[in-house]
């Protein structure tokens, strides 16, 4: 029997999740709730999503607008199995209660804080700790991107410290309401930005700091990244390392992938849904080792790394599968790896 999936708050992330539950053959997308009855709104239901409203205030305004609605958020939540809520930051924790009232476990977004749930999930790094939770947060987008790279490097060689510069893009191509832009922002001005804290709710132990600069751009956040290794492997044994990995993408030289919007072409050219880039995106000839010190550079997409990690955070939560069939399956029903 698959595994009934809602998914509360229906914008840049929730769409793609939804789209992603669909390709999973043990899970069915029971369906969607939202607030306003956008474009995306009415192409949900467009795409046979049932459709229900978020708040019950604003019914009238999809009527007024010709958009079916299959009911209200709370008659979903009832029904489903699990609910994926990603809603804008801090409305997941205002959700909770809803959750609660319903017994239905609750996958949070990385906007809410990390105290309202039980555990702060990467794939790749803490799996086994969401089995059978009731509240997990999928970590944010640039966490992801961290983490996915720490874990296999802690792992091979051990990790004493990673120092992270965050060149953060300064809204979603959608979110009009940041721009127009033309600056480039030390964000937060003060040491840490709260990445590092955000990376220690998947690795406490691990000693990291971050700085993040926020810049007119709306394609990739890119990462700089040193981190001093227990071991001196060569350059060329990192490389196959994280080459290793489906979820992080060496870029091959001969590519001539030069940036992040080289490499939204490159999604496009590949028929990726969205341009998506749900990979780290790692320049492989950045891969620099100084006696113990790693450097590279890495390029996350925002509005898709989460994508892979909230499919299997459903499974997790459910019990369905373990972390390597989990993982296995989301890439190869999404088509993650290049
Ligand atoms: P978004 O604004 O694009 O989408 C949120 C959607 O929720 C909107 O459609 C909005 O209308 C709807 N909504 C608002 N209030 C609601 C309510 N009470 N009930 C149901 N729906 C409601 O936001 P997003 O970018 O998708 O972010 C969602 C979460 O994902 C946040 O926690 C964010 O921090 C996290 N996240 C975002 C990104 C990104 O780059 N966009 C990346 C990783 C994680």
């Amino acid at each position: 029997m698959s595994v009934q999936v809602a998914v509360n708050g229906y914008g840049t992330i929730g769409k793609r999740v939804a789209d992603a539950v669909t390709l999973q053959p043990d899970m069915e997308l029971l369906g969607v709730a939202k607030t306003s009855p956008n474009h995306e709104a009415d192409l949900a239901v467009e795409n046979g999503y049932p459709l229900y409203a978020a708040v019950e205030e604003r019914v009238e305004l999809f009527d007024e607008a010709g958009i079916e609605l299959a009911g209200e958020v709370e008659e979903l939540v009832a029904a489903a199995d699990v609910v994926v809520d990603a809603c804008p930051s801090g409305i997941g924790a205002e959700n909770r209660s809803l959750y609660e009232a319903h017994d239905t476990p609750a996958i949070y977004q990385g906007g809410e804080d990390a105290d309202i749930v039980d555990v702060s999930f990467v794939a790749r790094a803490n799996y086994g700790a969401a089995t059978g939770a009731d509240h997990v947060r999928v970590v944010s987008c640039n966490t992801t991107g961290l983490s996915r790279l720490l874990a296999p490097l802690e792992e091979a060689y051990g990790v004493e410290k990673a120092r992270v510069t965050l060149v953060r893009r300064g809204g979603d191509p959608a979110q009009t309401g940041r721009g127009p832009i033309n600056d480039i922002l030390p964000n937060p001005v003060s040491l840490p930005s709260h990445h590092g804290p955000d990376v220690n709710t998947i690795f406490p132990d691990l000693d990291i700091d971050t700085l993040g600069l926020k810049v007119p751009a709306t394609l990739m956040h890119t990462h700089s990244v040193n981190v001093t290794l227990e071991a001196s492997p060569d350059a060329a044994d990192v490389v196959n390392l994280l080459d290793e990995g489906d979820r992080t993408f060496l870029i091959p030289p001969e590519h001539g992938i030069d940036g992040a919007g080289a490499l939204k072409e490159y999604a496009m050219d590949r028929g990726r849904p969205r341009a998506d880039i749900w990979e780290n995106c790692i320049w492989g000839e950045s891969i620099t080792v100084e006696d113990d010190d790693l450097y590279l550079f890495q390029a996350v997409h925002q509005e898709s790394d989460v994508v892979p990690e909230n499919i299997d955070a459903i499974r997790a939560v459910t019990g369905t599968a373990d972390a390597a069939e989990s993982v296995a399956r989301t890439n190869e029903t999404l088509g993650v790896g290049f």
